[in-house]
């Protein structure tokens, strides 16, 4: 492993709010030092697609490798994960980065393709209305992706950080008092709390489309009869296609430039998570920022029962 990614999963891991024992971390950059009987990848910069599939079962064969029913997640789910010295994953999910891209931005490669999946799922058209709710680290790369589009586009945020962020980009950011009153054609939903559903539940207009980009701690109450009288159309929405993500890094239609805040050697790890967990990093738009650590050497950061140790 080269470098990696903490993210507001892997905070969550350690707060215990996900089932997992093991190696957190999940984006990463790494070198193949074990082909393993898969001759031409030894010694290949590396990312991995994080979904850990048979490919043998139904939902396999039918292309939906993310929905395998044994489905295993790198650092998330039944698969050790990144924040340590080596990692292991089927050479089927690892995608060679060419050496003009940096470690840091290769780092980012699985954020904007999950941020890009939105857009194989809903055709955005330049005279849509879209909304974003949240405007955390994966909530300006999904901006980004959409503003591509053309769409007449809004984000919601509840600080002033990521609206400067926003407006150097030509994106309009408005507080939840300010959006009251707005519809939009497609709103995403990115901050996996109930106010931020609600609020994006009533932006959707008749016919319009919800995409749901965060899981939710506990449960929701919903009223669906907007939905079946409105025609609304719910979308969840997940990991996305990485090579789609190398690329719009690449070309720079995606930058993530003023998104590193700091750099970590992996014997740090418990710090790196902490400073991630300051409330600077979370409160209203968590994790705005990333951290990277550098897992070249050191010790190897695990969770047991929701404690890093
Ligand atoms: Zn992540
Ligand atoms: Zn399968």
């Amino acid at each position: 492993m080269h470098l990696a990614g903490v993210c507001s999963t892997d905070l969550e891991m350690v707060r215990g709010y996900y089932p997992f024992e093991g190696i957190p971390g999940h984006e990463f950059i790494g070198l193949v030092a074990d082909e393993n009987g898969h001759p031409g990848l030894r010694g290949n910069r590396v990312v991995g697609d994080i979904n850990i599939s048979c490919g043998t079962c139904e939902r396999c064969l039918c292309g939906g490798l993310s929905q395998c029913v044994c489905l295993k997640t790198l650092g998330i789910f039944n698969y050790n994960g990144v924040f340590a010295e080596y990692s292991k994953l089927p050479a089927k999910n690892l995608v060679s980065v060419p050496d003009s891209v940096s470690d840091v931005l290769a780092v980012f490669i699985e954020p904007t393709a999950t941020a890009l999946r939105i857009l194989d799922q809903v055709r955005v058209k330049p005279s849509d209305r879209v909304i974003v709710v949240g405007a955390g680290r994966l909530r300006l790369l999904i901006t980004q992706a959409l503003k591509n589009t053309g769409c007449d586009l809004k984000v919601v945020v509840r600080r002033p950080e990521p609206a400067a962020i926003l407006e150097g980009w030509g994106i309009q950011a408005l507080t939840a008092a300010e959006v009251k009153g707005d519809l939009a054609d497609i709103v995403v939903e990115v901050t996996g709390s109930p106010e931020g559903f609600a609020l994006s539940w009533s932006l959707t207009h008749a016919r319009g489309t919800l995409v749901l980009k965060s899981t939710f701690a506990g449960e929701l109450s919903i009223d669906l009869s907007h939905c079946v009288v409105d025609e609304i159309t719910l979308i969840g929405s997940r990991c996305g296609n990485y090579q789609a993500g190398l690329q719009a890094l690449t070309s720079g239609l995606i930058q993530v430039g003023e998104m590193v805040d700091s750099f970590f050697s992996l014997d740090q790890g418990s710090e790196a998570i902490s400073h991630t967990s300051q409330p600077d990093f979370e409160s209203a738009d968590q994790g705005l920022k990333a951290i990277h650590l550098y897992c070249g050497f050191g010790i190897l950061i695990q969770v047991q029962n929701g404690f890093a140790f």
